[in-house]
């Protein structure tokens, strides 16, 4: 792994401190999942906190550790192998912080990232009921009133919120017949009174990490909670989203080598037909494709994310490796599902817990149709 281009011993440092938060986390993972339990997950991005790994590229005047992007996918990577939930939590705050980082100015840095680097949670939203992938016909509204802000409408599936200090949303701030759309980002301390968060939902994976529906009701907020410019909010939101995908690639890196490796190791010893399956050969191929799958997704995530921290444009790049890692993570989950089989389909082993927590990968920080639609886009550009 050391001799991988894009990782320097700092990396290796990193590596080896969040290979022992994720044995820590990976103690409690059962548990979280079948539990639904947020408040592990909560636990557990306090611990990450303690161990400086939840700013690594934050600036260190605001709290952080001053390093690159590439540090806080190696973490990233190494959770996602202990507990998915913790790991999309995680990648999530460090979405919201990337918001504050891009567009906030230096009191509200002060404010948030300060406290975020310590364990205090801050989530990201732009997805309401009517405005998934088409993020630009959200219905929630920012009207100006005086020196203040009255943000109305609501918000759905949004990690963290319930267990947040704070929430990054995007809100219109168009007048209704502008012949422009406009957004803008702001920042809602989580003890205001017009926001409330709704019940958590209930779903098939990633189950312990926190995802609601909140309405914000009159919520009044001050001129200082615009994060960034007034009418830029969807640029911003979209800068963040797009250093996002690559870590929600990174935790389906981090997963399929699980996966991977709990196959080869249960191949190893399962005998049928008196041997163990691991010497046919149609479950070495296996083994083979799937390994050339994690390959080809590490070198598209470290890449990606090097091309971020070297300030090059990243958006297509950042497209490909989060389909490409995402949809392939599900595809080995499967796979070892398969090489597994009975065993592999119980709660006896992880494989059906990786299987569930693969899914939402591909879902989050934009579907994979979105991501072919922002890969063609580039490519078409060109001729
Ligand atoms: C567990 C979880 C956590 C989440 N956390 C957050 C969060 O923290 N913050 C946040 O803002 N959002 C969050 N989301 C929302 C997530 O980003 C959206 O679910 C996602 O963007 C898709 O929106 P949608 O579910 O409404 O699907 P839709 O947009 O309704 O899409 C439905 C289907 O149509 C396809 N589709 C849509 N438009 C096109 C098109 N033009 N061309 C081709 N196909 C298309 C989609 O790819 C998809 O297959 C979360 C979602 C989940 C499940």
């Amino acid at each position: 792994m050391g001799k991988f281009p894009y990782f320097t011993e700092v990396h290796d440092e990193i590596r080896e401190i969040a290979k022992g938060a994720a044995e820590a986390c990976k103690k409690t993972a059962v548990e979280a999942d079948r539990k639904h339990d947020y408040n592990i997950v909560k636990k557990n991005l306090k611990r990450l906190a303690e161990l400086n790994l939840i700013g690594i590229h934050i600036p260190t005047e605001y709290g952080g550790e001053g390093l690159d992007f590439v540090g806080h996918c190696v973490a990233l990577e190494e959770i996602s192998k202990g507990c998915l939930s913790t790991a999309f939590s995680f990648n999530t705050q460090r979405l919201a912080m990337d918001a504050i980082r891009l567009g906030g100015n230096d009191a509200q840095k002060k404010k948030y990232l300060i406290p975020a680097c310590a364990g205090s949670i801050v989530s990201f939203a732009t997805t309401e009921p009517e405005a998934g992938s088409d993020v630009a016909s959200m219905k929630t509204t920012a009207v100006k009133d005086g020196g203040s802000w009255v943000i109305n409408g609501s918000k759905h599936y949004i990690t963290n919120a319930m267990i947040a200090d704070a929430n990054v949303l995007v809100a219109k701030t168009s007048a209704p017949d502008a012949p422009k759309l406009e957004f803008t980002a702001f920042i809602v301390d989580s003890d205001n009174p017009g926001i409330k968060m709704s019940k958590v939902e209930s779903k098939m994976g990633a189950t312990a990490s926190p995802t609601t529906e909140y309405f914000l009701e009159n919520c009044r907020v001050n001129e200082d909670a615009v994060l960034g410019k007034v009418g830029a909010g969807m640029p911003l939101a979209l800068s963040a989203l797009e250093i996002a995908r690559i870590g929600i690639g990174t935790q389906g890196l981090g997963l399929m080598q699980v996966a991977l490796e709990q196959a080869i190791a249960y191949a190893k010893e399962r005998v049928q037909f008196g041997k163990p399956i691991i010497k046919n050969q149609a479950i070495q191929f296996h083994i083979a494709n799937m390994s050339s799958r994690v390959e080809i997704a590490r070198n598209l995530l470290y890449h990606a994310a090097w091309l971020k921290d070297q300030g090059l444009p990243a958006g297509k790049e950042a497209a490909i490796a989060k389909l490409y890692a995402t949809e392939e993570c599900t595809w080995v989950c499967n796979m070892a599902m398969n090489i597994l089989c009975g065993p592999g389909y119980t709660t006896d082993y992880p494989i059906e817990r990786y299987f569930r927590d693969a899914k939402v990968l591909e879902m989050g920080g934009g579907t994979s149709e979105i991501m072919r639609i922002i890969i063609s886009r580039e490519e078409v550009g060109k001729i």
